[in-house]
This record gives C-alpha cells, sequence and structure tokens, in this order.
C-alpha cells in the first residue's frame, strides 16, 4: 500500500518532506485501536456525501468519516493522527454549507460532528438565565435550535448570520456575520468561553482570560488550530416582535451614505438606533424577482430598476415588544426621516423576532421544491474598505456584473463597524473603521460555474488593479501568496499558532492554507 511505500521511505532516511506535515493518503484502518475503528465508516453513500458541500464545486475523497460519540474520542482520533510517523488529515464537518471544500479532505478523516448529539442526550444547548445571561452550546449545535431554546427563557443570542441551519462552530470558525454585526460585532465577538480539541489532541478550556492564545485563534480560525466542542454564548433579553423596512436608492452615494448614517447611531441615539441593517441589489437581469415586494407594487418596482439599471435596497429592522410597542412606530418614523431613498418607495411589515430571523429558511424550502438548492454555489464574499466602496460599485456592480449580464442569485451589500471586531482574533478585516461586506451569492447549473468563477476573479483582479484592499470573507485563496496576503500583518502570528497548536498541520486541510 501508499503507507508501506511511505514507511519504506522512512526507512531509507528519505522522510524531511514527508513528515514535515500530515499527508492526505489512504492509511491502514488495522493500526487504529478498535475504539476507533468502530467509529470509522466507508460505506460508499457516506464517503459520497462527505465528499462535497452547498457549493457542490469541490470534490475531495475522504478515506473514512468519523462518528465521534463523545469529546474524548476526538481526542484519539487526533492522538492515534500525530503517533503515526505520517499523520493523516483530519476535517471537522458541522453542516458543511461552505462553498469551496473547506470541511473536506483528500484520503483523510472527516468528523461528523452532528453525531455529538447523541453523546449530548439532549443537552446540546443550555441555558443559564441567572446574572449576565449565557448559552452553553456543543459546537456541532446549529443557530435555530439555540434560537429556540433560549427563546423559552425570553432570552437570545445578539449576533446572527442570515441563515440559521448553520452549525456555531462551523460559524464560529469564520466570524458569523449579518444585519446586527454593526451592533455587536460578528458572532466569535460574541463568545465568552470555549472547550477546543487542538491539533495535539488536548482538550483545552479557553477565554480572553485563561489560555486566551488559543481562544483568540480559533475564533475565524478557519478549522486550523482545534476542533470546537463548546461555546459559551452570550444572550440579551429577546424582543418578540420586529419592523422590518426595505428602502429603494437610485443613487448609490445616497444609499451608502445613508446606510453608514444608520450603524453611526448606536451609542449616539439608542432610543431611535436600528436594530439590524443591511442592504442588496435588485438588478436590471432575468430573473428580476420582485415578488418578496407587495403585488400592487411590484410594476412601479420593476420599472424603476429597468430605468435605473441598479437599485440599492436598504433593509433595517427595528425590534420591539408590548413594552415598547407603542412607541415604535414614532422612533421609526424619525429614523427614516431625512433619509434619501426614492419618496414613496419605502415598504414596511411587522413580523414575529423568530420569523424574521428564520427568513433564509422559507427561501430555501422554495429552492428546494423547485430543485434549486443542491445546485453549484460559485460565491464570493469579500470585506470592501468603506473609503472605496464607491470605487467598488463603479467598477464591479456598473463595470462587471451589470455588463456582463450573467449574474443569478443574490447581491448584498451593508457596512459594520471595525471597532466591533477584536483584532487578537485570528478573523481579518480592512484597516478601516467602516467597511462593507459584499456577498454575490450565485447559484447556477453545473455548466455555468466557469463563468461565473471568471467572474470572481475578474472582481478580484479589478480590486487588486484599483488598489482596493479587500478581504475576502470565507476566503477561498489558491496560493501560499494569496493567504499571506489575506493576512497581512497577521500571517506570522497565524503561522506561529499553527506550530504551538497542530504542529503536525492535521486540521481542516480543505481550507488549502498549510496543505
Ligand atoms: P462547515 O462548512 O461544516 O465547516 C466550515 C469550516 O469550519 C471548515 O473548515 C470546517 O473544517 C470547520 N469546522 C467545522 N466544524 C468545526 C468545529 N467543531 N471546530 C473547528 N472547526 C470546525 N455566513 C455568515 O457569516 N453570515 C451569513 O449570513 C451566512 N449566510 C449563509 C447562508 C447560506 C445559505 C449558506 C450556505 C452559508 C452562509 N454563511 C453565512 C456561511 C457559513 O457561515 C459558513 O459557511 C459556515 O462555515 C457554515 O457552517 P457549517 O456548519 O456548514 O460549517
Amino acid at each position: 500500500s501508499y503507507f508501506r511505500f511511505s514507511k519504506a521511505l522512512v526507512m531509507l532516511g528519505l522522510t524531511f518532506v514527508v513528515l514535515t506535515q500530515a499527508q492526505s493518503q489512504p492509511w491502514s484502518l488495522l493500526q487504529a485501536p478498535k475504539d476507533l475503528t468502530l467509529k470509522l465508516i466507508r460505506d460508499p453513500v457516506s464517503l459520497s456525501v462527505a465528499s462535497t458541500d452547498f457549493g457542490h464545486i469541490v470534490h475531495d475523497n475522504p478515506f473514512a468519516i468519523f462518528s465521534p460519540s463523545s469529546i474524548s474520542d476526538i481526542s484519539l482520533l487526533i492522538n492515534f493522527s500525530n503517533s503515526l510517523p505520517i499523520p493523516f488529515t483530519i476535517a471537522p464537518r458541522g453542516q458543511a454549507h461552505s462553498v469551496n471544500g473547506q470541511a473536506m479532505t483528500n484520503g483523510g478523516v472527516v468528523v461528523n460532528m452532528t453525531e455529538l448529539n447523541g453523546f449530548r442526550n439532549g443537552a446540546g444547548i443550555v441555558v443559564v438565565s441567572d446574572g449576565t445571561p449565557y448559552a452553553d452550546v456543543g459546537g456541532e449545535q446549529i443557530w435555530i435550535d439555540v434560537l429556540h431554546a433560549t427563546l423559552e427563557h425570553g432570552l437570545t443570542p445578539l449576533s446572527w448570520t442570515d441563515y440559521l441551519f448553520l452549525s456555531v462552530a462551523g460559524t464560529l470558525s469564520n466570524a458569523g456575520i449579518s444585519g446586527q454585526s454593526f451592533r455587536f460585532g460578528p458572532q466569535i465577538s460574541n463568545v465568552h468561553q470555549l472547550d477546543v480539541v487542538t491539533g495535539k489532541g488536548d482538550l483545552v478550556t479557553c477565554s480572553s482570560e485563561n489560555n486566551s492564545e488559543l481562544f483568540y485563534a480559533v475564533l475565524g480560525g478557519l478549522g486550523q488550530f482545534g476542533i470546537i466542542t463548546r461555546a459559551r454564548i452570550a444572550l440579551g433579553p429577546a424582543p418578540t416582535m420586529v419592523k422590518w423596512l426595505r428602502l429603494l436608492y437610485n443613487n448609490f452615494s445616497a444609499f451608502s451614505a445613508d446606510q453608514e448614517h444608520l450603524i453611526s447611531l448606536n451609542g449616539r441615539n439608542e432610543t431611535i438606533a436600528a436594530d439590524y441593517v443591511e442592504g442588496f441589489l435588485l438588478l436590471n437581469q432575468p430573473p428580476l424577482d420582485v415578488s418578496s415586494f407587495p403585488a400592487p407594487d411590484q410594476p412601479r418596482i420593476t420599472s424603476l430598476v429597468t430605468q435605473y439599471g441598479i437599485i440599492y435596497i436598504i433593509e433595517l429592522v427595528k425590534y420591539y415588544d408590548n413594552s415598547t410597542q407603542e412607541h415604535v412606530e414614532e422612533e421609526v418614523k424619525l429614523l427614516v426621516e431625512g433619509l434619501k431613498f426614492v419618496p414613496t418607495f419605502m415598504f414596511e411589515k411587522d413580523v414575529s423576532y423568530e420569523e424574521f430571523l428564520n427568513r433564509v429558511h422559507s427561501d430555501e424550502l422554495f429552492l428546494r421544491s423547485q430543485g434549486l438548492w443542491d445546485v453549484p454555489h460559485p460565491w464570493i464574499n469579500l470585506f470592501v474598505p468603506g473609503s472605496r466602496i464607491s470605487d467598488f460599485n463603479e467598477g464591479v456592480f456598473k463595470g462587471i456584473i451589470l455588463k456582463q449580464n450573467i449574474t443569478a442569485g443574490i447581491a448584498i451589500i451593508y457596512p459594520m463597524n471595525r471597532s466591533k471586531w477584536n483584532d487578537k482574533m485570528s478573523a481579518v478585516t480592512p484597516n478601516e473603521d467602516v467597511f462593507y461586506v459584499v456577498s454575490l451569492l450565485h447559484a447556477t447549473g453545473f455548466d455555468k460555474v466557469e463563468e461565473f468563477q471568471a467572474q470572481n476573479q475578474q472582481i478580484l483582479d479589478f480590486c487588486e488593479n484599483a488598489g482596493i484592499e479587500i478581504k475576502q470573507y470565507l476566503p477561498q485563496n489558491k496560493t501560499r501568496k494569496e493567504w499571506m496576503k489575506q493576512f497581512g500583518s497577521k500571517w506570522k502570528i497565524f503561522q506561529e499558532r499553527k506550530t504551538q497548536f497542530d504542529p503536525n498541520r492535521i486540521l481542516s486541510p480543505g481550507q488549502r492554507i498549510f496543505n
């Protein structure tokens, strides 16, 4: 076998290359302790599921899937790998909602984190409501379940993602962002403590006070330093209802100025400040979908888009409950006063807090029913410095996307405050107080993937040539040089932390940083 061949190399002393990092290659199951072999699965269906993800673009074939029935199983697996002359790679897999193979391994072992649910025995989410409230949550848990468990106590996490069927550890490995991030920071800024099995197999509890180096490494650490098995998440009082507004703009400067004004209100005018601010584009490209607007308004919205080519939409939300209900109308009125959207193009509705947070799920159900959910997703997500967002609009939205006319999917754009991010964490942002997230969430047929990938590359090239210092979110870099650029001044510490916590470079090889 390949393994024996490698062993022969070791005996010949030809190990200096192969021993420097984990290799992706078949290895002998028979060598594993029995406790492990029983939990390693190799049936074709499981292997095939673990060789794809939400992106449906990358396909890496694992050697086996590991079904842990306890946290110590995970340590055992990691220890076994490290005990081999040539360790195998290990990819923790949450919900595999990555789009570029980030939770995969070629030839190594995928850890099916959802299996830990059995071990938790219904106690995967423990809400503590005395004093400063928090929830202790298994890394494998999904955010929709965290929402339901906390709402039972009248509590809620403060920072969200748009879609809630993502694992807690999966989003904390990236950042976890949505329209609340400007106010509370990303999800990684709302974690008090973590349990992590490091790449050395040690189970460590860490926080900003204890084992802080590991804590900061893991948050936004792309799965490189350890496997998160528990996170202590900050909670606050839950509202029951939201006022959900959409304001349409035909002018980008007015749109971005108003978005930045809205995110600047917190701390200055809490009473009227919004609780959530996002934005998206309506492009004059098929399919122009205005179905989420009231039916009588759809024709005039369509003609606005046709007239201007791009319409920019601010989406904002104000939370309320029984005690604040009587003031909310007045506060929203003050909030939108002076905003420069196209007069009469403001749409408003009231929905429950849960319905609002879980809004993407209804889209998911619809797309699934049309067979349009499990299709390729050549996505690109960027953080763009606030000072260059207008150049980005001209060069990318108008100069590339509108001209090429291949867009299919959603284009999201909204600003965040860098002050809400902790620079000690592995996550990277542009070096400006205000930066924008731009997400081009394409869904397409298998025959069109390359066309979208070419467009994504063109966008990256445009930014490079125009000197717009973007950072990728959910990064998809291919070369060492690109990773160094992504992490910038943090690259050195990122590498040092890798050496400290995962010296054999076995974890999350699908990110393609060290493997
Ligand atoms: P996976 O894809 O399973 O894993 C992601 C990475 O984390 C991999 O490298 C994996 O090895 C590692 N990992 C997984 N589990 C662990 C663990 N226990 N410990 C350490 N590392 C681990 N993101 C946002 O921030 N905001 C959004 O609004 C948002 N919306 C989305 C909407 C949709 C429809 C989809 C598909 C994705 C969206 N995302 C969003 C992206 C999403 O947050 C990330 O892709 C996230 O990684 C998904 O979690 P997951 O459980 O699927 O992770």
